[in-house]
């Protein structure tokens, strides 16, 4: 059976490039029948919070990202949050150390040390025992423990991206497994996991590709199969440096909040790489999980693309129905000014031409029935001529002359009008509307004339106008 997981730390939002590993892990995982498990990283007690666990479990939830085992939902192979799994740990720990693997080292911590000061190799292994005893009894057991991998045969992994790799053991570091606080490190406790998880396969991004010779030694130690490694092309910003959990704006929690649909981001994500990305714009994401092309994963990262991200996200809200706009927008739009109910036929009229659920937000503010008395508009100078004034001076005479007014009469009179201005062609004619839209809703683009009329009545119309013009 396969089996993967994926091991986030509790410690901010989710970004993009997080997903996008969870994702290839979720694609291999659905390809070959496997089991998906999520299992906490929480080594760093420091920066870890309970919110931001939460958080990571909503967000996949959200994606609609699906586990076989996980800290909420429990599995035969838990706990599965770092911080429980602690009596496991101290067993492997004592198991190396009966087995003569393990040595102190009292080197400085890094934070100790000057900071030009380079890290030098740890020689606490060849101290003599009488003089390190000493040290030890000054240091009231506050000692870090290393693992010594150095003394190890050569050894090898498979990568399914980076291809065969042999180790040297000779060339690496003896790595540090449990801190003088008593706590273990991220090598440690992800290598004892994996291996009691029965982890087949590990897939992450292309930046933990330098410690996994480490990882793989380690695990020979413990007894543990290797699994099969992909170290992943990396998702960088545009230009070239690395997405960071503290650049907020990519992570997912503020995709979310800025009005980007689950479907989009899942798209986006499942498709990058691909020249022809339009193509697969009504996939749904069980199709596009089914075939990503995992082998055909190169080693060249790749570039976050905003603009093509949106652009997923207007078709995939042009494609919903008005009752799910309605149903996703609405939370969003609840928590700006919509304190009231928005009519289904209002966001019907805008479903086509917003790129996210946010920019409902302004386009709407003109149709909430308690602002429509009072409605403030942020007029653009450039409006304020005599020519704008002639247009909506001839278009309050004409509406206000029609008995009965419908589309057809409507449309009529905006052709009169554009006749008997003798505008120049083109200029002329958008001319007209952005001066008639900015009059009504404080924008030059947006609804057609007529359902901005039926949205909000003949007097509302004419009373928008007239206070334009004055
Ligand atoms: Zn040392």
């Amino acid at each position: 059976m396969v089996r993967l997981r994926i091991a986030p730390a509790p410690s901010g939002d989710l970004q993009l490039g997080n997903i996008r590993t969870a994702l290839v892990n979720y694609a291999f995982v659905t390809q070959n029948k496997g089991e998906f498990i999520l299992r906490i990283d929480d080594t760093n007690q420091k920066k870890s919070t309970q919110e931001s666990l939460e958080k990571i479990i909503k967000t996949f939830d959200w994606l609609g990202i699906k586990f076989n085992e996980g800290p909420n939902m429990g599995g035969k192979f838990g706990p599965y949050i770092q911080s429980e799994r602690t009596s496991l740990y101290d067993k492997y720990f004592k198991k190396l150390q009966d087995e003569g693997k393990i040595y102190e080292c009292i080197c400085p911590k890094r934070s100790e040390k000057k900071n030009n000061q380079e890290e030098t190799d740890c020689k606490c292994d060849s101290i003599i025992l009488h003089k390190k005893k000493e040290i030890i009894s000054k240091l009231n057991g506050k000692i870090s423990y290393r693992v010594k991998i150095k003394d190890e045969a050569p050894s090898e992994f498979k990568d399914l991206i980076m291809g065969k790799q042999k180790i040297n053991p000779s060339k690496l570091k003896n790595p540090i497994i449990k801190r003088s606080d008593g706590t273990y490190t991220y090598i440690f406790a992800n290598c004892v996991d994996d291996y009691l998880m029965k982890i087949t396969h590990i897939m992450r991004g292309s930046d933990l590709f330098p410690s996994t010779s480490s990882q793989v030694l380690l695990t020979n130690l413990l007894g543990g199969q290797i699994p099969i490694y992909a170290h992943l092309p990396l998702l960088l910003n545009i230009d070239g440096s690395k997405l960071s959990k503290s650049v907020g704006s990519q992570s997912i929690n503020n995709l979310k909040e800025g009005g980007y649909i689950n479907s989009a981001i899942l798209a986006y994500l499942l498709t990058i790489g691909e020249g022809d990305y339009k193509k697969f714009v009504l996939d749904n994401p069980k199709n596009l999980l089914e075939n990503y092309p995992i082998k055909k994963l190169g080693k060249t990262n790749q570039k976050f693309d905003p603009e093509r991200l949106k652009w997923f996200n207007k078709q995939r809200i042009k494609k919903l129905s008005t009752q799910e706009l309605y149903d996703l927008s609405y939370p969003l739009l609840k928590k700006e000014h919509f304190k009231e109910p928005i009519s289904l036929e209002i966001l019907a009229l805008h479903k086509d031409k917003i790129n996210t659920l946010k920019d409902l937000n302004n386009l709407l503010k003109p149709y909430i029935p308690k602002e429509t008395g009072n409605y403030q508009l942020e007029y653009s100078s450039q409006a304020n001529d005599q020519i704008s004034k002639n247009i909506l001076n001839s278009l309050i005479k004409k509406i206000k002359k029609i008995k009965k007014i419908d589309s057809f009469e409507f449309n009529k009179s905006l052709n009169e009008l554009e006749k008997e201005l003798n505008l120049k062609e083109k200029e002329g004619k958008f001319k007209i509307y952005s001066t008639i839209r900015l009059s009504l809703t404080g924008s030059m683009h947006g609804l057609e004339i007529y359902d901005i009329y039926n949205l909000i009545g003949k007097e509302e119309f004419i009373r928008r106008i007239e206070k334009f013009k004055n």
